[in-house]
């Protein structure tokens, strides 16, 4: 039989059962537990709690002054009528764990994202030059290598610059360029990505003011340029980039008018910080959804297959919308 309590402990949801089971009035502390008069005596004040906070060692366990504690499970057993422990566990399973993939659990993603080190840092080259683009329209085998379609190339100007040797993804903010990226192609220069002079990075989106998803009530953010590009070249015009981990409110602010957002960086250390970042900024004025550490070596959008872009975008809605 399974000892569902002790090996999946984090992914009952514990709050929901207890609230499904029990019809009262509920308040929760600061620790994470849930208050309210005992189910199991005669009980005027609330004096039974339970623990809801996941990432606690009493997740899941009761306690009532008056007549001790128990789990989840207890709880499930004595109110839901369950002869033995055992059925209550197949209960709980059964009725909230059947779908649940482990891969794409809300807790992992939370304990991730907690875990996760500080940011690394953002390296910039200070003596870089403006210069202008010298030849606009060059297309370049790279490109297509990426992913990037025909389509992308021209929506998002992205040009091949044959002097630096390198790729530049124009930025546009008000119809306006106002810098670019350029990604290098010789693997001489010190970061793979240098912006122009003044890039503003951290007070723009890329693709931020497209008007090709003024109308829509979604967007999807992803940390790279190039990631927006493909994923534009493949149908998903609702898509930004922030230029990398770091993110900031200014940033998020741009986010506040649509309704929906889905954030989708990348997946590492850096990446599970800037979601934890990004859902503080904005929880309080959208719906977000997370799309979970997709299980690749990178797990940026762009190393998945396109064909399962869609799955990941809604299992991060079906599972891990996140009310903070
Ligand atoms: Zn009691
Ligand atoms: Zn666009």
């Amino acid at each position: 039989m399974a000892r569902l309590f002790q090996d999946r402990r984090s992914k009952i949801p514990v709050n929901q059962i207890v609230k499904d089971i029990l019809d009262a009035e509920f308040y929760e502390d600061t620790r994470g537990e849930l208050w309210c008069p005992c189910p199991f005596h005669n009980d005027r004040n609330p004096s039974f709690s339970i623990n809801i906070n996941p990432s606690s060692l009493k997740y899941g366990l009761y306690h009532c002054f008056a007549c001790g504690g128990g789990n989840i499970v207890n709880f499930t057993q004595q109110l839901k009528g369950f002869n033995t422990y055992e059925e209550a566990e197949e209960w709980i399973e059964s009725t909230y764990l059947s779908n649940i993939d482990d891969e794409w659990d809300t807790v992992e993603i939370l304990k991730r994202i907690d875990d996760s080190e500080p940011l690394r840092k953002t390296l910039k080259d200070p003596d870089l030059p403006h210069y202008e683009v010298s030849h606009p329209g060059n297309k370049h085998p790279w490109m297509y290598k990426q992913g990037l379609t025909d389509e992308a190339i021209e929506h998002f100007q992205i040009t091949y610059d044959k002097d630096k040797e390198g790729i530049i993804f124009p930025h546009e903010v008000k119809k306006k360029i106002v810098g670019w990226q350029t990604r290098d192609l010789t693997g001489e220069k010190r970061a793979k990505y240098l912006n122009t002079l003044d890039f503003p990075k951290s007070s723009t989106l890329y693709h931020g003011d497209c008007e090709c998803h003024n109308d829509s009530d979604y967007i999807i953010v992803v940390e790279s340029p190039k990631t927006a590009a493909i994923m534009w070249g493949i149908g998903y015009n609702n898509v930004v980039a922030t230029f990398g981990a770091s993110i900031n409110e200014e940033q998020m602010r741009l986010l506040w008018k649509y309704p929906n957002i889905f954030l989708w960086f990348d997946n590492d250390e850096a990446g599970a910080k800037a979601t934890r970042a990004a859902l503080n900024l904005l929880k309080d004025h959208c719906e977000v959804y997370i799309v979970p550490p997709v299980n690749v070596p990178k797990g940026d959008p762009a190393d998945v297959p396109y064909e399962d872009w869609e799955y990941y975008l809604n299992k991060a809605q079906y599972y891990v919308h996140w009310r903070g």
